[in-house]
């Protein structure tokens, strides 16, 4: 069976795996992210000797997408100096002659979960992980969505909730959605752990809040068939309840879908035990393999 390789690299560590076309994942490791020459060199390490047929990455950006541009697979101004403009397509292409498809780590979760989990079907999704910080990958008429760069939606804008006088953990941004409902911002707001959290109910309300302006605010511009919330923090499963709860009340009433009319199945946790990254960079590659240009179907 033919094997495919999958990389989703992150800030703090690099997941790689071998796949098979189903999606099935044979073997999986984690590499900690240290210089890109170092890390690079263990990643190629990994696939050595693997017969991977191609390679899906799925990486931390913001990151160049767009095929044919001078600075395609460039990681581009990120505040990780060592990483900034760097290379990486080019570098793994050196190291690992196989054919490869790039893509933002949140449009790879949501290419996951498109092709092999809840969203299967679907012609426009939405993918947002909310974890230590807030992206959104997004397929719309079954393409994942680049434009000029990429959709960096967790930083949009969002209205503070009157009684949050936190000041928001982003450096760009007062009042970003990352920078109101990340963890590191929820830790910073409540002067507490996360897993202490868990039993205060005014923590997830306010949390809920949040997330279901912007699910109201993708639900008016990307009309997306499904929501999908992943991510460490959406871990906390009571939160799925407020969060439809306080979306339906902020659209009130204006959109009637049969969507929206059916909430449990529209905003809904991730469907692939944490594996929709890794998934998705199998899928990735499956693309890389055929040629096929960044088409769901
Ligand atoms: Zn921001």
């Amino acid at each position: 069976m033919k094997k495919y390789g999958a990389l989703e690299a992150g800030g703090t560590k690099m997941v790689c795996a071998l796949g098979l076309s189903d999606g099935t994942i044979l073997d999986q490791t984690s590499i900690p992210t240290t210089t890109p020459e170092e890390t690079v060199n263990r990643i190629a390490d990994y696939f050595r000797g693997t017969e991977i047929v191609a390679l899906g990455v799925a990486t931390f950006g913001p990151v160049d997408v767009k095929k044919g541009s001078p600075t395609y697979g460039r990681i581009l101004n990120t505040p990780k100096l060592a990483w900034q403009n760097y290379d990486l397509l080019s570098a793994l292409k050196q190291r690992i002659p196989v054919p490869m498809e790039i893509d933002t780590d949140v449009n790879g979760s949501c290419l996951g979960e498109l092709t092999f989990g809840c969203a299967k079907g679907l012609d426009s999704v939405i993918y947002i992980t909310i974890g230590t910080g807030v992206g959104v990958g997004i397929a719309i008429n079954g393409q994942l969505m680049h434009g000029m760069l990429h959709p960096e939606a967790g930083h949009i804008l969002l209205n503070k909730h009157p009684k949050d006088t936190y000041k928001g953990k982003c450096p760009f941004h007062p009042n970003c959605m990352e920078g109101l409902c990340a963890g590191p911002a929820n830790e910073e707001r409540w002067g507490a752990k996360a897993e202490t959290l868990q039993d205060r109910q005014e923590v997830w309300e306010l949390e809920a809040y949040y997330i279901a302006q912007a699910a109201v605010n993708f639900i008016c511009t990307l009309s997306p068939r499904k929501i999908i919330l992943g991510g460490g923090v959406m871990h906390q499963e009571q939160l799925f309840p407020l969060i439809r709860q306080k979306t339906k009340e902020m659209l009130n009433g204006y959109i009637d879908t049969a969507e929206l009319r059916d909430m449990e199945n529209y905003i809904v946790p991730a469907s692939l035990h944490d594996d929709q990254g890794i998934m998705g960079a199998v899928q990735l590659a499956k693309w890389a393999e055929n040629g096929t240009d960044n088409r769901v179907f």
